[in-house]
């Protein structure tokens, strides 16, 4: 077998590439919490490695990337698996149908888009099957709320008013964790605006749920309103690995 590549040695180009474009995008996240007045208070960065090379994943862990989003359970869960001795928190990102939850559950941390009751049980069920075989800790719930202000740009995500139920059925499953709210801004409005509803969702949600803090918003061309409304949690994709292979 010849030697393979050490896709993590200094002089490799897309290393260089990544370290290059994660330096721009942690500085516009420094510069974006120090502008809001969050003295220090900086979000969570998760890089959306969906489409990418696992060999991408394994630079970005090189770099100091702890974790990683996805949004497809196949692709996911081979990287997960092929990348196991890295120690990442997979986060998942994407629409996900309650039959996949099963597989899920063998390697997120944290899931981001919980929308609908359905899946708060599939999920429920397939972590006290994981726990009991493997003890792994607690699966992070987000609940992916809808931002659009009518149903015709529809990018998913729970009514705001469907919020409340589902918040208390995953605070009372056992293995399960509330960890917050999660939104995409609808397309073509201003994401000032959109996650400034979230940030008033989220405030609702507190009242009930004070443990819940999470916030997950903000992609790579609205990290920074995201911010200002408080993120706590940041997906960033494109503008840290390039524009996306085309779909295979
Ligand atoms: C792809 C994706 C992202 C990252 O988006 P970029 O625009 O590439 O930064 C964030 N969140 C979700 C839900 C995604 O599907």
């Amino acid at each position: 077998m010849s030697e393979r590549h050490d896709v993590t040695a200094p002089n490799d180009p897309r290393l260089i590439e990544l370290r290059e474009r994660l330096g721009i995008v942690r500085t516009r996240i420094a510069a974006a919490t120090e502008a809001a007045g969050r003295q220090g208070n900086l979000p969570e960065l998760i890089v959306v490695t969906k489409f990418h090379p696992a060999d991408d994943v394994r630079r970005l862990a090189a770099l100091g990337v702890a974790d990683v989003g996805e949004n497809r359970d196949q692709e996911a869960s081979d990287k997960a698996a092929r990348l196991s001795a890295l120690g990442l928190r997979w986060h998942f990102v994407g629409q996900l149908q309650s039959n996949k939850a099963k597989s899920v559950v063998r390697y997120a941390h944290a899931i981001h888009s919980v929308d609908r009751p359905q899946l708060a049980s599939a999920l429920a069920r397939s972590i006290a099957t994981e726990q009991e075989s493997t003890g792994r800790g607690p699966l992070e719930c987000f609940i992916q709320v809808s931002l659009d202000d009518d149903a015709g740009s529809h990018r998913g995500g729970a009514s705001r008013l469907d919020v409340p139920a589902l918040a208390d059925q995953l605070a009372g499953s056992p293995g399960l964790v509330l960890a917050g709210l999660m939104a995409v801004a609808p397309l073509g409005s201003d994401p000032d605006a959109a996650f400034g509803r979230l940030a008033e969702i989220s405030a609702r949600l507190l009242e009930d749920h004070p443990s819940a803090s999470g916030i997950s918003a903000g992609m790579s061309q609205d990290l920074e309103a995201a911010v200002r409304a408080g993120a706590t949690h940041l997906r960033i994709g494109s503008d840290i690995l390039g524009s996306r292979p085309a779909l295979r």
